[in-house]
């Protein structure tokens, strides 16, 4: 397994739509695999694979909070299939979206169909925090983001920020590839 780079806002890639999967074999358990890490380690409850800059329609997912409560969810091709009139609200956060939370209202209950790690179709209904994560990431497959949910101007403070931060982190690598490769030729 492998824990991978997460693409945060900026990104255009966050803006994709995903591709469906056409067939689950190793290249794509091997990537539930290392989404799995790559989110345990972040860490967070959920990550699409667009996050990993795979735009593809593969989600995992797993709201226990230590290792004895871990029950990983992953989801291949998964849809809303089913939602309830009633909203619930939760503060919202995102790993492409560092250091920014906000409510957001969405389904309190929702069904989901999608194919498993055999390939077969499964079904389950999901409440709570699950229906509220589970929404949040196939969100992340139309190319949407929690902060979409957002006023205008609160979403475009966020990106304004996060594209500071961006640029900063650009220049500083920048500085340190000429830094190292003055400290070759020196
Ligand atoms: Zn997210």
């Amino acid at each position: 397994m492998a824990i991978l780079p997460i693409i945060t806002v900026p990104d255009p890639r966050l803006r994709k739509i995903s591709e469906p999967v056409e067939r689950v074999d190793a290249e794509i358990l091997t990537l539930l695999d290392d989404m799995l890490e790559t989110m345990y380690d972040a860490p967070g409850i959920g990550l699409a694979a667009i996050q990993v800059a795979e735009p593809r329609r593969i989600v995992v997912v797993d709201i226990g909070k230590t290792d004895e409560t871990r029950a990983p969810l992953f989801l291949i091709n998964p849809e809303v299939i089913w939602a309830s009139e009633e909203l619930s609200t939760y503060n919202e956060g995102c790993l492409s979206v560092p250091d920014y939370y906000d409510d957001v209202k969405r389904p309190a209950r929702v069904r989901i169909r999608h194919l498993d790690r055999a390939g077969a179709v499964q079904e389950f209904d999901a409440e709570g925090l699950l229906a509220t994560v589970v929404q949040h990431e196939l969100e992340h497959l139309e190319g949407g983001l929690f902060i979409d949910h957002l006023s205008r101007l609160k979403r475009e403070r966020v990106v304004k920020r996060l594209t500071k931060v961006a640029r900063y982190d650009e220049i500083a690598a920048h500085n340190r590839a000429e830094r190292e490769s003055e400290e070759a030729g020196a």
